[in-house]
């Protein structure tokens, strides 16, 4: 049996018929850029989140960009981010020549929230948590850790569309919650997309010009921004997943189970959810010691897995400028020498799941 690790066209297939009915609405209607299907979206994320201003831009990496930037944060400024991120997360903040501090994970993949003090400084302007793979972070603590130093929140939300800590959506603990809608998030455009919300009238009137050239008024700009706009179109498709979302999040939450239940093989760990929060599960990483040869295996029988991420962006080339030695993140290091990610997605069918199950059970070290 082949089984994918992705496979966006089962899940568009369900939702078909109103996805489109929502761009035929789009192109018939003559307005394609800031129009009322942005207006609509952005009112009803907001909504469902709970903050109070939604503001769509052109993806989640612009997102993370202008939220730094709407801060007022920037040269020689420091902002701490998990060393086990995705590259964009980092990206947000030394793209306005900010200077990102790594502070390792805990077990379940997210900042360590005990690490967090011992890595702020005098420059420390901001605390950028990721909800990675879909588990929201320990946000009390971050959050008291935060207030303590007089510190930002920026929330990377781009995994944890839905996702609660203690019965609070992520994306509404911080200053700024960012989010993407990467076509395979857990709430996807069809194309790309993203969005930050905050609770800010003041930050929601800075970034509503800094994505739009820093204008507020046509061919007035009081700030030096960027064209980063969520289109009509873009738009209009994420009303109609934003109105499956939860229900998408439960199919990925019982696929979970499923393979928690159903995974018994010492040569795994399974992931964990923190007291407290809940994982909407856009990534379900699988820790293994001899991970490339149990990603040999499943490939040999069929069943395609992702690494989440194989090289932590201290180690990346890009960031070689910051000069932190490998061995000096051990934690993230190691994570991405052991993550590997099982197929996990709307649409799913049922006997893929099974066989994932079955497959990984069979698996016996050193015996390929
Ligand atoms: C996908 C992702 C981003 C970037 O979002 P894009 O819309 O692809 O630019 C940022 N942070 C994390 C953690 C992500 O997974």
């Amino acid at each position: 049996m082949n089984v994918a690790f992705t496979d966006l066209k089962r899940q568009y297939d369900i939702y078909a018929q109103e996805y489109e009915s929502a761009a035929l609405r789009v192109l018939r209607s003559g307005w394609y850029v800031l129009g009322k299907e942005l207006e609509a979206f952005e009112k009803r994320f907001a909504e469902y989140v709970g903050a109070r201003h939604c503001i769509g831009v052109n993806s989640g990496q612009d997102a993370l960009i202008l939220a730094v930037r709407a801060l007022g944060i920037g040269e020689g400024d420091e902002v701490i981010v998990p060393s086990n991120t995705y590259i964009a997360s980092v990206l947000g903040i030394t793209e306005n020549g900010a200077i990102p501090v790594f502070v390792e994970p805990d077990e379940y993949f997210n900042i360590s929230p005990d690490k967090i003090e011992n890595a702020i400084t005098d420059k420390t302007k901001a605390i950028l948590p990721v909800h990675l793979y879909g588990q929201a972070c320990a946000m009390d603590d971050i959050c008291d850790i935060a207030r303590r130093h007089g510190l930002y929140i920026i929330e990377d939300c781009a995994q944890s569309h839905g996702a609660q800590y203690k019965g609070k959506m992520t994306g509404t603990f911080g200053d700024i919650g960012c989010f993407s809608f990467y076509p395979t998030k857990p709430l996807g455009a069809l194309g790309d997309a993203g969005a930050l919300v905050t609770d800010s009238d003041e930050l929601e009137q800075r970034l509503r010009k800094l994505r739009n050239y820093g204008s507020g008024k046509k061919y007035v700009n009081d700030l030096e921004g960027v064209n980063t706009r969520m289109d009509e179109l873009q738009a209009a498709l994420l009303q109609v997943g934003l109105e499956h979302l939860e229900k998408n999040n439960a199919i990925r939450m019982d696929i979970a189970k499923r393979y928690l239940d159903g995974i018994k093989n010492s040569a795994v760990t399974l992931p964990r959810t923190r007291v407290g929060a809940t994982n909407v599960y856009h990534v379900f990483p699988l820790m293994c010691g001899k991970r490339d040869e149990l990603q040999r295996y499943l490939e040999e029988n069929g069943v395609r897995t992702l690494i989440h991420y194989p090289i932590p962006p201290h180690m990346q080339k890009c960031y070689g400028r910051l000069g932190i030695e490998r061995g000096a993140l051990p934690i993230a290091e190691k994570y991405a020498a052991c993550e590997i990610s099982l197929p996990i997605y709307v649409g799913m069918p049922d006997k893929e799941i099974e066989y994932v199950i079955e497959t990984l059970n069979r698996f016996e070290e050193g015996t390929e």
